[in-house]
């Protein structure tokens, strides 16, 4: 049986995996924080990713920009126009919503008749009193510098995608890659969500992991594809999401970004329905445009066999750590009874889980046996990093205990171990034990 979102925010909770952000104080909305087994689990989806991505390609690149960027990026990126979301006003309680989640079908360019025509009622105090719709810029602005004018102001940045294409020029000037190449980034975003929601679905901060793919604007359409695909087996061999819950949605062209000229929304089934995962975008050359202009610099790339130069086209797959996070949680996710015994299980790729392996003597109060699990341990550890030790309650109640945090095995040091060098593995999801040599582990 899957489980359901509350199950498994509950579970984040009570483990250690994901807390409210500043809870102590009593929480700051739309930020969250990870506990030693989410940010265990967060690190390897971000590594994995990264090993996929770019150290298992000969086409890729990284880069790491910094997060507070000159501002001319986003008049240059159209973000200080139109990064905004349309803000309507209880003219009786003075309470705040985005408008398009008022209404059922609407979306972020619904106009204040449309909106009015439809009669909401305010989600605070029940009446029907609207201000007109607003433009509301999501970009979180602050000050650099001890001036606090006009002249100082910045923002965090809202996408990660601009350090990528503002370091276009460096890349090509320093290392000439062949063309197509792809410049691969992860890093913090913030966007002042007007309603955060949906526990990590919706947050004011939040971390990307985006791509953007130079091409020849002659081939973009088989970049687009072959990317597209490898994606997919991404997305299942490697993150161990379940094909069917994943499911391709094009967008339409009146509902694409002016700019771009093919885009697939990557949908997945998450317990309380279903939400974009990540997009896949053909953004043409509208980003290093934009900047070529704003920055009078060219960002014409030469072809090494010669022929004539041209600034390159981009497609971007740009996908978000904690909406991926969570699709692998609720993947994994499940809840078993067998011989009337319930038990919950994180079903995670061993390579993704906070632990590989959880080492215990069978008694706590042997030394012999404490100490033969301790070489077990300190063995293990030193091959494979992430593994825990755990000798409370009994040996039935560990197993419960690493099932739902996604420990693969549990390694049992027992009286036998002593005499033959070897120990018990129990598998979290048979829950089959076997027999192994210590020297084998
Ligand atoms: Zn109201």
């Amino acid at each position: 049986m899957a489980g359901k979102m509350e199950d498994i925010v509950s579970l984040c909770k009570r483990r250690g995996f994901i807390w409210q952000g500043s809870d102590v104080y009593g929480g700051m909305a739309g930020t969250w924080d990870f506990g030693p087994l989410g940010v265990a689990l967060k690190r390897r989806i971000m590594s994995t990713w990264w090993n996929y991505w770019v150290e298992g390609r000969d086409d890729m690149y990284g880069v790491d920009a910094a997060i507070i960027m000159n501002p001319k990026t986003w008049e240059a990126s159209g973000h200080t126009a139109t990064f905004a979301d349309p803000l309507v006003e209880c003219n009786e309680c003075h309470g705040r919503f985005r408008a398009d989640k008022l209404v059922e079908g609407a979306n972020e360019s619904i106009s204040t008749e449309e909106f009015k025509a439809r009669n909401a009622k305010c989600p605070t105090c029940g009446k029907v009193n609207w201000s007109d719709i607003r433009k509301f810029n999501m970009m979180f602005q602050t000050h650099v510098g001890p001036v606090d004018d006009d002249s100082s102001i910045a923002y965090l940045r809202p996408e990660t995608a601009q350090g990528i294409f503002t370091n276009y020029k460096n890349v090509v000037d320093t290392i000439y890659p062949d063309l197509p190449f792809g410049l691969a980034q992860q890093g913090k975003a913030f966007r002042n969500e007007i309603s955060p929601r949906d526990f990590v679905l919706r947050d004011r901060e939040c971390e990307q992991m985006e791509i953007e793919y130079f091409v020849n604007p002659a081939d973009w359409k088989e970049s687009f594809d072959a990317l597209h695909d490898a994606y997919h087996k991404f997305l299942t061999e490697e993150m161990g999401l379940d094909a069917d819950l994943i499911h391709d949605f094009e967008v339409a062209p009146e509902d694409r970004a002016h700019y771009s000229k093919h885009t697939i929304d990557i949908m997945f089934d998450y317990p309380n329905g279903q939400e974009e995962l990540m997009g896949l975008a053909y953004r043409t050359d509208f980003d290093l445009m934009n900047i070529q202009k704003a920055s009078n610099k060219s960002m014409e790339y030469i072809p090494k066999g010669g022929g004539e130069r041209f600034v390159p086209h981009v497609i971007e797959p740009s996908i978000g750590v904690e909406r991926l996070l969570l699709a692998v949680l609720s993947c994994a996710y499940r809840e078993e009874e067998k011989d009337g015994k319930k038990r919950t299980i994180l079903a995670l790729p061993e390579h993704l889980a906070p632990y590989r392996f959880c080492v215990s003597p069978l008694l706590k109060n042997k030394p012999e046996l404490v100490a033969k699990a301790r070489e077990v341990y300190d063995l293990l550890r030193k091959k494979y990093g992430n593994v825990t030790w755990d000798d409370s309650g009994n040996i039935g109640k560990r197993y419960l205990k690493q099932d739902e945090i996604g420990t693969p095995k549990c390694v049992v040091v027992d009286f036998d171990s002593l005499e033959d060098d070897s120990v018990t593995i129990r598998d979290r999801d048979t829950t089959e034990q076997v027999r192994v040599k210590i020297a084998e582990l």
